[in-house]
This record gives C-alpha cells, structure tokens and sequence, in this order.
C-alpha cells in the first residue's frame, strides 16, 4: 500500500469547519478569557455542543469505533480514521486557542478513561450523555498531592460497603482540568461526572488501583479550590476533596476484584494515556503552528520572506531559524500521526504515544519562545497573543506526564525494562 501524507477528505472539511470556528469563536476572546481567569467561555460552548451534535460527533473523547465518520471509513475502504481525526480536530481547536479547547464539551479525559477502563455497558450508561441537549463536561482525578509522576502512590481509599453495595471513597485530589466543570457549573451545564483513580487495597500496590465514576451531584464530593495559571486560563483546573462518597457498585470501571498480581487497574490508567497522550501532543502542535504562523506573518509585512531553497549558508540567521522550526513542527506532527495511525489499527502504541508527546512537549516550548525572541517588544506585549501563546505551550510538556517521565515510558520500551527496572 502506498504510503499517503495528504489528510483523507473528511479530515481536511472538517479542519476547514473547525478554523473558522478558531478564528471567529476562539482567537477573537483569547485575550479576554486571558485576562478574566475562571470565567467561561459560555457562546463557545454551547456553539460547540450544538455543532457536534447536528454532525453527529457528540464527544471529542477518544473511541473506539471512529467518530461519526464511520460511513465516510466504509465509503473510502480505508481503516478507521477515528484517531486521526481526532488529532487534527484538537490540532486546529488549540490553533485557536488551547485553554478554550480543552472546555469544549465531551468528556475529555473523563470519557477517554470510560473507554479505557469500562465495560461495554458502563461506556454505554456513562457516556451516552454527551449527545443530550445540554452540553457536558467529564474529568479524570488521578494527581494527589503525593502522587503525581508515581501514580502507583495515591492515597485516596476504596472501600466496599458490602451490606450496601456500595463503594465509599475517601480522598483529596489535585490538579484537575474541568473538575469544575463537571461537578459544578449545573444550570448551564448538563449532569458531568468526574473518573477517580482510588485503591482498594493498598497493600496490593498498583494491583490494587481501580477508577470509579462519580456523578455531579454526588454528597461528599466538592470543588475545594481553583488554581491560578501561567497559561490555559480559561480552563478551569480544580482540587477536589471526597469525603465518605458513595458511589454504586457498578460504578468502578471494569473489574472490581484484586486479583493477586494483576495490574488491571493500573493498566487502565496507562491504556487511557496510551489513547490521550497523542491528542496532547496534537494540542500543543497547534499552538506551536499558530505562533510561528503569526512570526512569518509579522516578517512578510516587514518585507521579510524566507528564501526556501537557498543553500544554508545563503540564508539570514531568521530564515534559518523559520526553516528549523518548520522542520521541527512537521517532525513532530508526523510522530502523532504515527502515534494515532497506531491507535486506529488497534496496534500496541505506547511508545509512540509517549514519543510524539515529548516531542510535542519539546518542540511547542522552543517553538513559541523563539517566536517571542524573534518578535522582541512585539513577541512581549499583551497587545498580540505571542506571549500567551509561549505561557501556553509549557501545559504540553507537564501534563499527562511530564517529559521526564514520558522520557522514561520510551527508553522502558526501548530497551525492555519494567518500571521497577528503570525508574
Ligand atoms: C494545568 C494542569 C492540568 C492538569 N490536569 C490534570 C488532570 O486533569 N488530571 C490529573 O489527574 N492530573 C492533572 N494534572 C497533573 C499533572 O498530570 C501532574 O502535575 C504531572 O503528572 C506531574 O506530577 P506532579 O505534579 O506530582 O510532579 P512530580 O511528579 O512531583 O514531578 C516534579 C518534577 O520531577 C520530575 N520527575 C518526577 N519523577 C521523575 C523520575 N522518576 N525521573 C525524572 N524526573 C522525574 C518531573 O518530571 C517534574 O519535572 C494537571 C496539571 C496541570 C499543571
């Protein structure tokens, strides 16, 4: 089979839907949503619910059979683009403005963590709200104040009221982006969930890590604070502390036994990132893409034009630095597609995932501050989005693991060692 680069069809209308969605909804209230942090963008939300779901695409949220573009997948012979699609719809969105992006209803993380970790009937029970009239939003908890990089160390508990049957759960999470949003912002907002990561025997170590669907509305669970942010302002990032929450039996994902050292918990955690991290990395990519695109803009109207072609030592310091990072953008835009191409056909993507993540993580901060360099005064006022941009860039390497770690999933694949092995 030949080896294609251009996007298929259905990508490509979408992406030309999606941008002026960028240019009229999103860059147009940067600055405000910027300036007014734990405000929300409400026209761009409930714009965005509506247009899902008049095509049909209802979440952004990974899944497992496409996303509303199954018919175009059969009409096309061509495997599932679901992923892929994914990708450049998050790429585009993040163009506009990443913060806003990530309150885009759907589900987000919480739903990503649904499909990873639940059962066919929970996915159905859990997530069949996107497509309702109100729009809404999910999280996922995993971060703990002592547990972020390690997850295997969180300290919130599970435990079974076997006589109820009910789980009871006990904790204080951090860090969580549209936590808020999902328990919450109740009269604009349809009922949102949020997915905590708990243990329910921590003598069992990872074994014994299971996820557990929390419903808005729920008593004990409670929005404790909202962080103020360098960058993605506008999405709101909350604490949430969970004080004797009974949630129903059936509301941990998958299995709910410990089975002696089985780690199935624990790898519904990684397969959720295995499915995520690559959309991270498309986010990032397409606020790295929206400041140099506003750099070259800058130097045409200064009669700058890079002379592609030229040999290298022909060419001024800033073409040279224009054309590395156009080369570096593409390189890591590949590594998605890569890592998405995986996902799509059902292959083992860990290491692509987590690959394309660090490069995005990388790429998208040195991107964005030799932008900020180059446009000097301009790259540092507040009257352009230059320097937003670079405040936004730096969530891609933090996020869903940090580069350090996502570094370390990559050489463990590599070179086949387990995290006990190499950490
Ligand atoms: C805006 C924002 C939104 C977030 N959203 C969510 C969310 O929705 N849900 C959620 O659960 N979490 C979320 N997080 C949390 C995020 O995933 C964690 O902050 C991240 O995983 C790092 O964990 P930590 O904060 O505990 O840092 P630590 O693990 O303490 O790390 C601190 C530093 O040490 C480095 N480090 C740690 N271990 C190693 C190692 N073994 N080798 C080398 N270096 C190492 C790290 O790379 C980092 O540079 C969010 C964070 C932010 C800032």
């Amino acid at each position: 089979m030949p080896i294609e680069f251009e996007a298929p069809k259905p990508i490509v209308q979408t992406q030309f839907v999606l941008k002026t969605v960028a240019e009229e909804m999103m860059r147009t209230h940067s600055r405000y949503f910027d300036e007014h942090e734990h405000e929300s963008p409400w026209d761009y939300i409930e714009f965005m619910h509506t247009a899902m779901k008049a095509t049909g695409v209802g979440s952004l949220a990974p899944k497992e059979q496409g996303n509303g573009h199954e018919g175009d997948e059969k009409k096309e012979k061509r495997p599932p683009i679901a992923y892929q699609a994914l990708a450049a719809q998050i790429e585009m969105l993040a163009w506009g403005d990443v913060g806003m992006y990530l309150v885009t209803p759907g589900g987000g993380l919480g739903a990503a963590a649904v499909q990873a970790a639940g059962t066919p009937e929970q996915k159905a029970k859990f997530l069949a709200r996107f497509g309702d009239d109100k729009p809404t939003l999910a999280a996922m908890c995993m971060t703990e104040a002592g547990a972020g990089s390690d997850t295997a160390s969180i300290r919130t508990r599970a435990v079974l009221d076997e006589k109820n049957k009910e789980w009871i759960l006990n904790g204080e999470k951090i860090f969580v982006t549209a936590g808020d949003k999902a328990l919450t912002e109740y009269e604009k907002l349809g009922r949102g969930f949020i997915v905590v990561w708990a243990s329910i025997d921590p003598s069992a170590g990872r074994a014994g890590m299971r996820a557990f669907v929390v419903e808005a509305g729920t008593p004990g669970v409670k929005v404790a604070k909202l962080e103020h942010k360098m960058g993605i302002r506008v999405s709101d990032t909350a604490a949430i502390s969970l004080v004797d929450v009974r949630v129903p039996y059936d509301h941990v994902l998958g299995s709910s036994t410990v089975e002696e050292k089985s780690t199935s918990g624990f790898k519904g955690a990684m397969a959720t990132f295995d499915a995520t991290r690559p959309l991270v990395a498309a986010s990032g990519l397409g606020v790295a893409r929206a400041a140099l695109e506003f750099l070259k803009e800058k130097l045409t109207e200064n009669g700058v034009q890079v002379r592609y072609g030229l040999p290298r030592q022909k060419l001024t310091s800033i073409e040279k630095d224009v054309i590395d990072m156009e080369i570096m953008l593409k390189s890591a835009w590949l590594m998605v597609i890569k890592a998405v191409w995986m996902a799509d056909n059902k292959k083992p993507n860990a290491l692509e995932s987590s690959m394309s993540k660090v490069k995005a993580g990388d790429v998208g901060t040195k991107i964005t501050q030799k932008v900020v360099e180059i446009l000097g005064p301009l790259g540092y006022s507040r009257e352009f989005l230059a320097e937003k941009w670079f405040r936004d860039a730096k969530i891609t390497d933090i996020y869903e693991g940090t580069g350090q770690i996502n570094r370390l999933v990559v050489a463990r694949q590599i070179l086949g060692y387990s995290g006990k092995e190499l950490r």
